[in-house]
Formats: C-alpha cells, sequence, structure tokens
C-alpha cells in the first residue's frame, strides 16, 4: 500500500561514487531524492583509490584535500627485463584513500539534501505503471525512478532484470608499508592478469586481478597476492586483504522501464585497467541528467540514458578490445607501447582524455 510520506522522486540503492554522482544531478534539480544503503559510512570498499584526471572532469566534487599522490611517473612491467617508464608532469591518475574519498562523497551528497537510510535488505521491486514500489525492510517505498548503484553484485539488478554476469572478475587488494618515497605507480602484466602498486602517504596499496575472464579462468586467491608480495617486495608483510568483484559485462546493457542501473551494478567498468570510478561517476551523473530532462521537458529519460549507455558501451568495447591484445599477446602489447603508445596512453590520459579521444575521435560525454 502507498504510504505518503515514503514517496520520493527517486530512490537511489548505494552510496558509493556512482550513487552519489546520480544523487548530486538530481538534488541539484530540487528532486526529492532517499538514498539506501546496507553500511554506515564510512565504510571499506576493496579498491587502489586510482582517480583518473578525466575522472576528475565529472566529479561534482572537489577532491583535492584527499590526493596523497599523482601518478605523474608510472611503470608498466611485462617482464622482470621488459620495463616500460613514462612520464607526465600532470600524472595519468591522483591516489586516495577510497574509504575517504567515499565517505566524504556521502557527506557532500548529503550536505543537499538527500534523505539517508541504512538498511538491512531489499525484498522485492516492482514497476506498476509509471511507479517503482520497492519493499525494504518491510517498509514499502513508492518513486518515480529506482536507480541500482549498488556495485557489481547489485540486488537491484538480480531483483529488477535477467541481466546477469557470466564471468565476473575479482580483484585482491592490501596493503604494504612504504619504504621508497620516490616509488612509481606501477602496473605490472602477470600470469593472473594484472597486479599494481599504487604509492598513497605512508604504504602503497597493491593488488592483483584478473580482467579477460571467461568459464573456464581461474578466480585469483590471497594466496596470489601474498606470492605476488612476496615477488616484489622480497617481505609477505601486508596488511587489510580484501577483494571484491568489479561489474564490467555490462557491453549491452539497456535500460527496459523506469529502474536504471547505473557503475558496477550496470558492469560499467573497463577490463583493460579494471578502472570503474570513471564510468561510476559518468552514468550516475548521466542517468540523473536524463531524469531531470525528463521531469523538466517530458522527454523519455529511458532514451536519453540508453543514448548515453550506446556511447559508453562502444568505449567499453574499445578498451575490451585494447584487453584482448594486452592480456593475450603481452609481448607484442610490450613493443607496441615502447614504440611510441605507452607515451600517447599516458600523455592522454594525463590531460584527461577517454580511450577513443586518445585514438583521435571527438569528445562525446560534456563536462
Ligand atoms: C580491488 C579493487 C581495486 C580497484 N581499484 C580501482 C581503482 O584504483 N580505480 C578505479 O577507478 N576503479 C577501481 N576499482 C573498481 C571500482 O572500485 C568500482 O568500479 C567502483 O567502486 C564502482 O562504483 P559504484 O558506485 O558503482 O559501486 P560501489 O563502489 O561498489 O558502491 C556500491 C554501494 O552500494 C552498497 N550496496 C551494495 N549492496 C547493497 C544492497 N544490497 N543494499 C543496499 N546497499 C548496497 C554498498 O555498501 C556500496 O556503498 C577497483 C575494484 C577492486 C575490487
Amino acid at each position: 500500500m502507498e504510504q505518503k510520506n515514503n514517496n520520493y522522486d527517486v530512490v537511489i540503492v548505494g552510496a558509493g561514487p556512482a550513487g552519489c554522482s546520480s544523487a548530486h544531478e538530481l538534488l541539484r534539480n530540487n528532486k526529492k531524492v532517499l538514498i539506501l544503503d546496507k553500511t554506515e559510512f564510512p565504510r571499506h570498499k576493496p579498491c587502489a583509490g586510482g582517480i583518473t584526471m578525466k575522472t576528475l572532469k565529472h566529479l561534482p566534487i572537489d577532491i583535492n584535500h584527499l590526493v596523497q599522490h599523482k601518478a605523474q611517473d608510472m611503470i608498466f612491467t611485462f617482464s622482470p627485463t621488459k620495463k616500460i617508464k613514462l612520464n607526465h608532469h600532470k600524472g595519468s591518475c591522483v591516489m586516495v584513500i577510497r574509504d575517504k574519498f567515499d565517505e566524504y562523497f556521502f557527506n557532500e551528497t548529503i550536505k543537499l539534501g538527500a534523505t539517508f537510510n541504512k538498511i538491512n535488505k531489499i525484498n522485492s521491486i516492482k514497476s506498476i505503471k509509471n511507479k517503482v514500489m520497492i519493499d525494504v525492510d518491510g517498509k514499502i517505498y513508492v518513486c518515480d525512478y529506482l536507480i541500482g548503484a549498488d556495485g557489481a553484485n547489485s540486488i537491484v539488478r538480480k531483483l529488477s532484470s535477467n541481466f546477469e554476469y557470466k564471468n565476473p572478475v575479482f580483484a585482491y587488494e592490501g596493503l604494504v608499508e612504504k619504504k621508497d618515497t620516490n616509488y612509481s605507480t606501477e602496473f605490472i602484466f602477470n600470469k593472473h592478469g594484472y597486479a599494481w602498486v599504487f604509492p598513497k602517504d605512508g604504504h602503497y596499496n597493491v593488488g592483483i586481478g584478473n580482467l579477460v575472464s571467461t568459464s573456464k579462468s581461474k578466480n585469483v586467491t590471497k594466496k596470489d597476492l601474498r606470492s605476488f608480495v612476496s615477488d616484489k617486495f622480497g617481505s609477505t608483510k601486508i596488511s587489510n586483504i580484501t577483494a571484491f568483484p568489479i561489474g564490467t559485462e555490462g557491453d549491452n546493457y539497456r535500460v527496459q522501464n523506469n529502474i536504471f542501473l547505473v557503475g558496477d551494478a550496470a558492469g560499467l567498468a573497463e577490463s583493460l585497467l579494471g578502472e570503474g570510478i570513471y564510468n561510476a561517476v559518468l552514468s550516475g551523473k548521466y542517468a540523473g541528467s536524463s531524469i531531470n530532462e525528463s521531469y523538466n521537458n517530458s522527454v523519455s529519460a529511458k532514451l536519453n540514458y540508453n543514448e548515453f549507455l550506446s556511447h559508453l558501451t562502444n568505449e567499453l568495447k574499445l578498451y575490451r578490445k585494447g584487453a584482448k591484445i594486452l592480456y593475450g599477446f603481452p609481448m607484442i602489447s610490450y613493443w607496441m607501447m615502447k614504440l611510441g603508445l605507452g607515451k600517447k596512453f599516458m600523455n592522454g590520459y594525463s590531460e584527461g582524455k577517454t580511450l577513443s579521444e586518445i585514438m583521435g575521435k571527438k569528445s562525446i560525454f560534456a563536462n
């Protein structure tokens, strides 16, 4: 049964970067927004906390005070003797502590006027005529639009669509004490897929993942992370190890009704280096602006968002092609990067370009 005080323009499930980005867009247009999350903030999210320059262009908040390092020097390691060192004064990305970033983004979102409820369980989601009804812990919320921003294991996706991940990719991360203050940001390509060392103030965030997953691939394990750290640093000392899937299978995702998935819930992380915060922020922003447009100009939010998704998923397919070359033919990739592609990427990332812009196409997503 409808309860008046449980009526919202938009309900957003998940207060990570995708959810907060959607909320910002909607709240700035005076929409009545409810955010539901299963955790309070601050909370831990397994993530290396690398935020690319193109993400900063779309982030609705200033995060300068959270930046602990700029990736001005980068190393791509293909084997002990095959390394590519690159540099750009702007840096290809900034390093933050992910938990702090999410907490700040969340608090700034609440300041704009969102209502927040910590919840336990979403029991059901029904789309009836132009409304969505959500049963949360036995309470019914009614809204015009529901946004599923609840990450790779999205319950909104599972309860409201047949869209499922076939071969979810998985990544582990942990912290290693920082001894060398000049350590570069490093990606290492190995038998598991990729690994990274991201410098922060007092530690390195290290991790491993397998981004080209098939039904036959083996997920990486904690043991693999320990052995990577032991090879790299000559010590198995690593703390705070956590792991999580990355949503990368949204190449064909489109909205069917007034339930919109964004970020990892929609499978919008890229499969080359596992970057997901950019597409979480971008998709959240466009889901929000598509919904705003539908209130302001009676245009279809679904069509607008699907138009955006068609561009974004083309971009994801480009990353997937790149991943097939990088992980399938690492030595060819090494030589391609060494002979100029590496520099082109480093410059493009540092200037805040998308992959298709680096490949010479025009910018599609307005800042
Ligand atoms: C180990 C690792 C390292 C990574 N490193 C990077 C990196 O350096 N840079 C980068 O760009 N990307 C990185 N990624 C990917 C990135 O973390 C994700 O793409 C990004 O967090 C997606 O944002 P999101 O807002 O869609 O989802 P999330 O950040 O996962 O947020 C989802 C929110 O929904 C909430 N939620 C989940 N389930 C429910 C539920 N049932 N009910 C209510 N609330 C719920 C969660 O509590 C959470 O707050 C990494 C991923 C992993 C696993």
